[in-house]
């Protein structure tokens, strides 16, 4: 019953179990926890077990609303706004150091909502506080500039100034780390935030805006609410004193979030999904190679947006690096996410096991040919939960929709080529550009390739390697602008250029002869 519920501060509410086992959660609104203004709620499944482990408020456009003024509030005329850009550093390098220390609890929120690895969340969340650390450091290294100027008299400078209410609406695959890709540029750049998490995954936001309170940032300064994204977060797009959408997610949501920004002029950054070339060169390190493709696309049950997927081989090792990988994928352990010797964890949703099991019938049915895998696991501890077989198909056509098609999800396709240019324009033929990764010990193709292949990422003799300092986004259908780097700090700012005409006092050292 709702009486008994002890609700500890969200995400870390350990003892928070309802009679019926759940957990009540609730959201962060300006400091304070507090569930959604109708009373609704929604479930969070546990993907291993296919069962509900948490309840969540069901924010709607009153919640959001709400959200939405406290962040205004808090970046015109709270502490906020008032604090020096060092002090904002501090804050973010504080909570760096409050991750690191809950980092095991942060993965243990995410693997219950997500189902991914503990290990790789668990890295995921140790590497975290990195982010805060380095975007910490720059948040008193906005520089203004004087300009000269062709104005007699004049002076001319221009100031960075921040943007305002940032909305931040992440996915479920890596909840805590893309939403850092955000958070932490734009609140060292001066701005509020609103959250809205994926509804498959919000816990560990929840846990993250705990240590945000418990870290010192004023009321206000981030929110989250919680709930669906044609609910809450549409709210958040469509809501006026929202000037900037940061948003990660499917190709489809990304669309509707960016017509409905563009209708109020909102800038928007769109990390969206891939369908990412992994080509390996008859000249590969083979044992090397084999290594990356599996990771590449089995680590996290495929459930990446920089998965490769598509896999294209030199023909004439084909055989021999196909039959390893088939070698070494029938030894992997699927199953509970949380046993340190499982491979392979589960899907994160019903829907996506669905999805999966589906793209698994189109490319048979195109004429693929499985020859791994290829269904769904019920047996052991995978009995219960939404588990499918590491599958490989061979005898792929570029053309096909399982060449084409984001599943993300554990299905590899395999294709071959002839020539650096034929698997050039192979990996290119696709509506996607997020990432691409080759194996190689020819140096001049490791040099001359990344020039060729059209990718906002391109890895050679690695794959899946992300960083705090590099850019990551990606052209075509991938999405519009970059996180991460030094860079990735004015995707945050609005440049203000100011003419200052008339003060005798100032004589401008920049104007031009
Ligand atoms: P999704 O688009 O279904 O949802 C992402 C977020 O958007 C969720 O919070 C959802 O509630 C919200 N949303 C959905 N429709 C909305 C709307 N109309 N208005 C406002 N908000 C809305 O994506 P997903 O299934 O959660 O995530 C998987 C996808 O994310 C894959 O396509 C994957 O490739 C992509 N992804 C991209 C990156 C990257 O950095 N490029 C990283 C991870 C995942």
């Amino acid at each position: 019953s709702k009486q008994k519920v002890l609700l500890t501060s969200a995400g870390s509410a350990d003892d928070a179990n309802e009679d019926d086992g759940l957990r009540t959660l609730e959201m962060f609104i300006n400091g304070a926890w507090c569930r959604s203004s109708a009373g609704r709620w929604f479930e969070s499944k546990n993907p291993c077990t296919g069962e509900a482990w948490a309840r969540l408020p069901r924010a709607d456009a009153s919640d959001v609303d709400r959200a939405v003024q406290a962040a205004d509030k808090a970046f015109r005329t709270g502490p906020w706004s008032k604090m020096i850009a060092s002090d904002r550093g501090l804050l973010l390098h504080r909570l760096g150091d409050l991750i690191a220390a809950n980092a095991t609890h942060l993965a243990d929120l995410e693997v219950r909502d997500n189902g991914k690895l503990m290990t790789e969340m668990l890295g995921q969340m140790r590497y975290l506080p990195r982010w805060f650390q380095y975007y910490g450091g720059l948040a008193d290294k906005i520089e203004g500039h004087v300009t000269p100027i062709d104005k007699a008299g004049m002076f001319h400078y221009v100031a960075y100034e921040p943007v305002g209410v940032v909305g931040a609406i992440t996915p479920w695959n890596s909840p805590l780390l893309l939403t850092a890709w955000k958070l932490a540029p734009a609140l060292a750049a001066g701005n509020t935030i609103v959250v809205k998490p994926s509804e498959h995954a919000t816990a560990s936001m929840l846990g993250l805006a705990r240590l945000f309170d418990e870290a010192g940032f004023p009321p206000g300064v981030l929110n989250v609410v919680t709930g669906f994204g044609d609910e809450a977060g549409r709210a958040v797009v469509e809501h006026p004193l929202v000037r900037r959408i940061a948003f990660t997610g499917s190709d489809l949501g990304g669309a509707k979030i960016s017509e409905a920004a563009a209708r109020q002029f909102k800038r928007v950054s769109l990390e969206l999904g891939g369908k990412s070339p992994h080509i390996v060169f008859a000249d590969a390190d083979i044992e090397a190679a084999v290594k990356g493709v599996i990771s590449g696309i089995f680590a996290a049950a495929g459930q990446t947006c920089m998965a490769g997927s598509r896999v294209l081989l030199h023909r004439s090792i084909a055989d021999a690096f196909i039959g390893k990988l088939v070698e070494r994928m029938k030894q992997a352990r699927i199953g509970d996410p949380n046993r340190p010797d499982t491979d392979v964890g589960p899907v994160a949703t019903e829907p996506q096991l669905e999805k999966v099991l589906s793209y698994i019938e189109i490319a048979k049915a195109e004429g693929a040919t499985c020859i791994l895998g290829g269904n769904r696991v019920t047996t052991g501890d995978c009995a219960r939960g939404w588990f499918v077989e590491p599958t490989i198909f061979t005898n792929v056509r570029n053309d096909m929709r399982i060449a084409r098609e984001e599943v993300f999800g554990p299905v590899l396709c395999v294709l071959t080529f002839e020539t650096d240019d034929e698997a050039v324009a192979m990996a290119n033929d696709t509506d996607y550009g997020l990432a691409a990764g080759f194996w190689t010990t020819s140096l001049a193709r490791a040099l001359e390739l990344p020039k060729r292949l059209q990718a906002g990422t391109v890895w050679v003799n690695a794959y899946r390697v992300v960083s705090y300092l590099a850019p990551f986004g990606g052209v075509k259908h991938s999405g519009i602008g970059r996180e991460n780097g030094s860079a990735a700090i004015m995707e945050y700012l609005e440049p203000k250029s100011v003419f200052l005409n008339g003060i005798s006092s100032i004589s401008n050292p920049f104007t031009m002869q």
